[in-house]
């Protein structure tokens, strides 16, 4: 693998650029593997990485049924950020913001991190108090969060011209998140892609697993794709919304939902808003890409479904609520608007954990879970390298729907 460099730049101008290697080979599909990691998604492909890596595992195999990075991976809204409520939940999602921090690093490629910090915008008591409950919790785990009076926010925030006195819901107050960012989702997933592949790990796409299989035991044996039966004693599903669709094929059930979540984004602006602003209240987030894109989303569909249309109302009830508070974008025009499946735990929390069936392990639930990539991927190495949680995922297990013991986690941007 050619290591991104200045030097290296210069040297490949020299032979007009063409001298790159690929980013990922396509191989031959083999019988048998150490270890299948189904999906080539943010936690799949992190996960083989961290196997690779931490763990030193090579005959590894990533399958997926479409295209690498055609996933929620490449569907989401980039808000990376650890402002959750839970004491089991915040230290795993501070440390999965600190490894995005350092990820251009660690993988030697571009992901456009751009560390810029997330405003709460607060129109009702109640969600002043949750906040603020939020930000007491957070600080006993190094998350960063702090008060932000209404003429502060203005001043950070100058399109924000909505939610004055006489509006019907006026703002109150706000809490600033730092730690907060985005970065470029393919980056991701092509970082990560590159890196397993010049570790050996092979990466298949357009082979989706129609099963998994096991054997007399109960143990997993592998997984049977069109293009044949693939051999493992360990198998990883980290298929996002797909989820259930697979576990019920090797007789598991799962206490997940699948729901759809929208994204829409509008043409170009000049830069106005160099900070995410998140309005729990009226249901809407938004930050403005390096393009000059507003990138937006709002709260997921009532129902569940595996259809990844927009939904008017969705798409209505969005927009309006940004209008509410940035009634000056009442004139940009919307260029693209797209759906993507999460899954969706009962207790709204991640589930990264080993089965009743041997060998077979799962990371799902991700509700937001493009910020918990990396931490997501370290995790569900561990547990299949080691076969124990790691401590940051040891709440996430599937134990606790059998103990009552969940994880109710309120943390999420826009929950309904
Ligand atoms: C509109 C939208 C906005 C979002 N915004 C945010 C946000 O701002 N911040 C945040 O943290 N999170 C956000 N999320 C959530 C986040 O995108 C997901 O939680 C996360 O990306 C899921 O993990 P993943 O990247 O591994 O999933 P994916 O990229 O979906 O990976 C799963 C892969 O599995 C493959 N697959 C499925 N079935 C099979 C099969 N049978 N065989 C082989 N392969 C299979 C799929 O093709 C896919 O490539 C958002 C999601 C959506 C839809």
């Amino acid at each position: 693998m050619a290591r991104f460099s200045f030097l290296e730049l210069a040297r490949q101008a020299l032979s007009g650029h063409q001298g790159w290697p690929r980013h990922w080979r396509s191989r031959e599909l083999q019988p048998r593997y150490d270890i299948l990691i189904i999906g080539a998604g943010g936690h799949g492909l992190a996960a083989a990485w961290h196997l690779a890596r931490d763990h030193g595992a090579r005959n590894i195999a990533v399958l997926e049924a479409g295209w690498l990075g055609g996933g929620n991976v490449a569907r989401n809204t980039v808000t990376i950020r650890s402002n959750y409520m839970r004491d089991d939940s915040i230290p795993f999602y501070v440390r999965s913001v600190a490894l995005f921090d350092r990820l251009t690093r660690d993988l030697n490629y571009n992901t456009m991190h751009s560390r810029r910090g997330m405003v709460d915008v607060l129109q009702t008591w109640g969600m002043v108090r949750d906040r603020r409950r939020r930000r007491l919790t957070m600080d006993l785990h190094g998350a960063t969060y702090r008060p932000m009076s209404v003429p502060e926010l203005r001043r950070m925030v100058p399109p924000l011209t909505g939610g004055g006195p006489d509006a019907r819901l006026p703002i109150l107050g706000a809490e600033f998140h730092p730690d907060a960012a985005v970065n470029r989702h393919d980056a991701v997933a092509w970082g990560y892609a590159r890196a397993i592949d010049a570790m050996g790990v092979e990466i298949h796409q357009n082979t989706p697993v129609r099963a998994i299989l096991r054997g007399a035991d109960g143990a997993v044996t592998g997984v049977d794709t069109p293009r044949g039966v693939v051999r493992a004693d360990k198998v990883a599903l980290a298929v996002s919304g797909h989820t259930t669709t697979l576990t019920e094929t090797a007789g598991l059930r799962l206490p997940l939902r699948t729901i759809n979540l929208s994204a829409f984004v509008s043409e170009p602006l000049q830069p106005c808003l160099d900070v995410i602003v998140n309005c729990p209240d009226l249901g809407v987030y938004l930050s403005q890409s390096d393009k000059g894109e507003l990138v937006i989303g709002g709260a997921t569909d009532l129902g569940q479904s595996f259809r990844r249309d927009v939904k008017q109302h969705v798409f209505e009830e969005t927009v309006a609520a940004m209008l509410d508070l940035f009634p000056a974008f009442r004139q940009v025009k919307m260029l693209r608007q797209w759906g993507g499946h999460l899954d969706i735990a009962h207790d709204a929390s991640p589930i990264v954990s080993a089965t009743d069936v041997p060998g077979l392990f799962v990371s799902a639930g991700w509700w937001g879970g493009y910020k918990a990539i990396p931490a997501g991927g370290m995790c569900l190495a561990h547990l299949v390298a080691t076969g124990t949680p790691h401590p940051l995922a040891a709440p996430f297990g599937l134990g606790r729907f059998r103990h009552l013991d969940y994880v109710l986690e309120a943390g999420t941007t826009t929950a309904r």
